[in-house]
């Protein structure tokens, strides 16, 4: 991957029903005209190419949501061939085609039906393997599904097939959890992505005051996953995202996490293109009626630094030393700028941070901080 690969992310705001702790835009109610939003993806999409001002060589597509597996195959693999065709047809190379599926929704023909379009990597949302902390999550699928649908998705060659999990589940246990990730391993997956369960505005859980999962046994389930995940092969590379081989990282992500452009389709979706930001507005009625309202902001070349730092410590590579210097010269006061310089000192002492001669990075327990690291140095 270049910085000349273009990102582009198309948001399928559908869902059967709601899961407990998600905030993302997606409807669940009403007729889904899945016909009528295909054609305004694909319309949208052609504006938004014709509006660059730049040349790319390459592109990532990542189809999420919502529920993107709410679509019938035949439909999808429709819409990802004509993406595909119509940058081909401007010598832009696409790399890698994601797509997320919830385990319940594809049989095996459909499957193949996506990977014959070109889909190169299936993100499976699983979450767990314990059907009382799916039912808790307020998931639709079961564990039986959850084994089905990696079983399928592996027998079709994609070149990656990942799966969602999550920790921090209430009334998850270690023997739980350490279930789950063995299915996962058992199962011959090459990619985890792994998060924490947080509980955040405007879901289910957060209205219904659920407890926040205990915070020492969080950390217990943590180490049993960087232990797990190690022992099964699985290199961390980012905090949430584990591969078993260079060849199986996310791309696409990647991309994000390098600051490269990225073109975000449908309600709600953000693009960035250099210091542009464009935030569509997370309404589906009026995306199906073609008005396409956006908020717009200019990044100041501040806001691109501090966001290049936070977001390279996001991954193990971490940031470039002089980026970080850059940012204290620039933007911090003599005093802010002294205690940023301490602050990296201390995490560095206590195991958070790792240094070589050009980078610095979070260790394993750093990542753990990484909310309440970032703010110290930046
Ligand atoms: S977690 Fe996924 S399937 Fe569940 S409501 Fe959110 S977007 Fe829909």
């Amino acid at each position: 991957m270049s910085n000349n690969t273009l990102g582009i992310y198309i948001h399928v705001p559908y869902c059967i029903s709601k899961c407990n702790y998600c905030s993302f835009y997606s409807i669940t109610e009403g007729t889904f005209f899945f016909t009528n939003y295909i054609e305004q993806v694909k319309s949208d999409f052609i504006t938004e190419i014709h509006e660059l001002n730049k040349s790319y060589t390459s592109a990532t597509f990542y189809i999420g949501g919502g529920t993107p597996s709410n679509i019938p195959s035949n439909e999808l693999s429709c819409l990802i061939e004509f993406l595909q065709t119509y940058l081909i047809q401007r010598n832009i190379e696409i790399i890698e085609v994601t797509i997320e599926v919830n385990p319940a929704d594809y049989s095996i023909e459909d499957f193949q039906r996506l990977k014959k379009s070109g889909v190169t990597k299936i993100s499976l949302g699983i979450q767990s393997f314990d059907n009382d902390e799916l039912t808790i999550l307020g998931r639709r699928h079961n564990s039986q599904e959850a084994f089905i649908a990696v079983e399928q998705a592996l027998q079709c060659d994609f070149t990656c097939v990942s799966v969602d999990l999550m920790y921090g589940i209430p009334r998850q246990t270690p023997t739980s959890f350490s279930e789950t990730l063995k299915n996962s391993f058992s199962l011959g997956i090459n990619h985890l992505s792994i998060y924490e369960l947080t509980l955040e505005e405007g879901t289910s859980f957060y209205d219904n005051k659920i407890a926040k999962y205990d915070e020492e046994k969080a950390i217990n389930l943590y180490q049993q996953m960087l232990l797990l995940t190690s022992k099964h092969g699985f290199k961390r590379y980012e905090i949430s995202n584990y591969a078993k081989g260079e060849e199986y990282k996310s791309i696409h992500n990647l991309n994000y996490w390098k600051q490269n452009d990225y073109i975000g389709i449908g309600p709600s979706a953000v693009s960035t293109v250099g210091n542009r930001r464009a935030t569509h507005q997370s309404s589906l009625k009026s995306y199906l009626k073609g008005e396409r309202s956006k908020s717009i902001e200019e990044l100041t070349p501040q806001q691109l630094l501090f966001e290049a730092i936070m977001l390279s410590l996001r991954t193990t590579t971490g940031t470039e030393k002089v980026l970080l210097e850059e940012y204290r010269q620039k933007y911090m006061s003599i005093s802010e700028s002294k205690e940023s310089t301490i602050n990296q000192e201390l995490f560095r002492e206590k195991g958070l941070l790792q240094e070589n001669k050009s980078m610095i990075f979070l260790s394993n327990e750093g990542f753990l901080l990484y909310n309440e690291i970032i703010p110290k140095l930046i």
